[in-house]
């Protein structure tokens, strides 16, 4: 479990660099990959800012994916992810503390992910449909969080990930809702 380290995230991308080019990878492929990285780990600063002013600690540790607890005001961040895919994650997990804040007047949300895990066992359909719903609004609300950060960042890039996260949760919702 570690806090977000700058220099330990810029060491460990040109490891991946040197490596690559040590195992005889195209040398302006992995440039260009070491060059991705260098954003990303910018862009994971400034949000990592952003959380700071609003009391959201981000871990990065072994776990999948990403997630974020209301109770503890903490964000879980697979630290194996490369860094262009954390700030995806980081992003979409910003949209659900954004949500967390205003759902309680918003009817949209109340049948989801508030009602917390006891409820989630159950299944039903419209917590699980209310779920979706939140987690559709929660890439939204972190593309536009980008936007205002000015990061600059690839919609396809975005919607590509948002995409394949969306569909697991779809799969979700329609396989076992009553
Ligand atoms: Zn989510």
């Amino acid at each position: 479990m570690a806090l977000f380290d700058v220099e330990v995230a810029r060491d460990k991308s040109l490891h991946r660099f040197e490596r690559a080019i040590r195992a005889g990878c195209d040398g302006r492929k992995a440039e260009s990959a070491w060059w991705v990285d260098h954003v990303s780990i910018t862009n994971i600063a400034t949000i990592v800012e952003w959380c700071n002013g609003k009391g959201i600690k981000i871990q990065f540790e072994k776990c999948n994916n990403a997630v974020f607890d209301k109770d503890t005001m903490t964000i879980s961040i697979a630290s194996s992810i490369r860094p262009l895919r954390q700030v995806f994650y980081l992003l979409h997990e910003c949209g659900h503390y954004m949500i967390s804040n205003t759902a309680g007047k918003d009817d949209r949300f109340k049948m989801g992910y508030r009602l917390g895990e006891g409820f989630t066992s159950e299944l039903s359909f419209s917590h699980k449909l209310a779920c979706v719903e939140e987690e559709f609004e929660a890439w939204h609300r972190g593309w536009r969080l980008s936007q205002r950060l000015k990061m600059n960042l690839d919609r396809k890039q975005f919607d590509a990930v948002r995409r394949s996260c969306l569909k697991t949760y779809l799969v979700w919702v329609t396989k076992y809702g009553k």
